[in-house]
């Protein structure tokens, strides 16, 4: 069975618990307006070009079939730009494969209490695949957890939960026509599967992405916490401040990021205290 990943990454700190490696899926069916990984949204392989590293020497356009009039995603270009310039985002793997990288590490988890994360992307969308995954990962005694944004039918949840130690469960804003507007979808489903989630004892953490002008009021977070009231409180919240270090990735892709502040400290802090 295969899958496409576009980054694998190793000694992670900050995706669950201890030292891990994260998995990033390829594809995603939301289009948040400040992803800081838009190179995750599409499903399939991509070229990215980094302006910024290229010296114009011509070697790219000369070893390219097709003179770079069109991209046929063969990677020779890739191979003789002296510069690192181009890339190409996203290749498929077989479960071995990732298999072979997540054992790599498998010492450290195991002295930090640490494990692996699939994230994307959406991982939930290539449910065969992360399935097989994470089963091998239980096979193999290590600790699981999913990152997702929550937006596919609760029956995909019930397949990886007896192979999940820990839910990442991202939430954007309350107000559904609101997250339609920055994301692409309605929050509704989202927010079931979320609910149900909790009700069952599942343990997630909640990720909260602060995004000033679109959900950093008080508002918006009581209407996330009032969600724990009714259904019960994550084991974790976090608050992730909005960043701009996406944006050369965007710049690659060919693509205009939407322009978001960064906000400010005590508004986070204050943000944070409401839960
Ligand atoms: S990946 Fe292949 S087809 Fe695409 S630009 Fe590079 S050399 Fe040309
Ligand atoms: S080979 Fe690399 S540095 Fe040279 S023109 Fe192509 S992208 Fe630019």
């Amino acid at each position: 069975m295969t899958g496409i990943l576009f980054n694998v990454e190793r000694s992670s700190y900050v995706d669950g618990p201890g030292i891990r490696t994260t998995v990033f899926f390829k594809g995603c069916n939301l289009r948040c307006a400040w992803c800081h990984n838009p190179e995750s949204q599409s499903p399939k392989p991509q070229m990215m070009f980094y302006k910024n590293k290229c010296t114009g020497c011509g070697k790219c356009k000369e070893k390219c079939p097709n003179h770079l009039e069109s991209c046929e995603l063969c990677g020779k270009c890739t191979l003789y730009c002296p510069h690192d310039a181009r890339e190409i985002c996203g290749k498929e793997y077989t479960v071995d494969e990732v298999m072979r990288e997540i054992l790599k590490d498998k010492a450290f988890y195991d002295h930090s209490g640490g494990g692996v994360t699939f994230s994307g992307g959406e991982c939930m969308l290539q449910i065969d695949f992360l399935e097989e995954l994470l089963r091998e990962c239980k096979n193999n005694g290590i600790h699981t957890a999913v990152d997702t944004a929550g937006q596919v039918p609760y029956e995909r949840f019930e397949r990886i939960l007896p192979h999940t130690d820990l839910i990442l469960y991202d939430v954007k804003c309350i107000d559904s026509e609101k997250h339609r507007k920055y994301t692409g979808v309605g929050n509704e489903l989202i927010l079931e599967n979320l609910a149900r989630l909790l009700s069952s004892g599942q343990r997630v953490w909640v990720r909260i992405p602060v995004i000033p002008s679109v959900n950093d009021s008080e508002g918006e977070m009581a209407g996330i916490r009032r969600l724990f009231d009714i259904h019960g409180r994550p084991e974790r919240i976090e608050l992730l401040p909005y960043h701009a270090m996406g944006e050369h990735k965007y710049e690659a892709l060919g693509i205009t990021p939407a322009k978001f502040n960064v906000p400010p400290e005590e508004t986070v802090k204050a943000l944070r205290a409401l839960f």
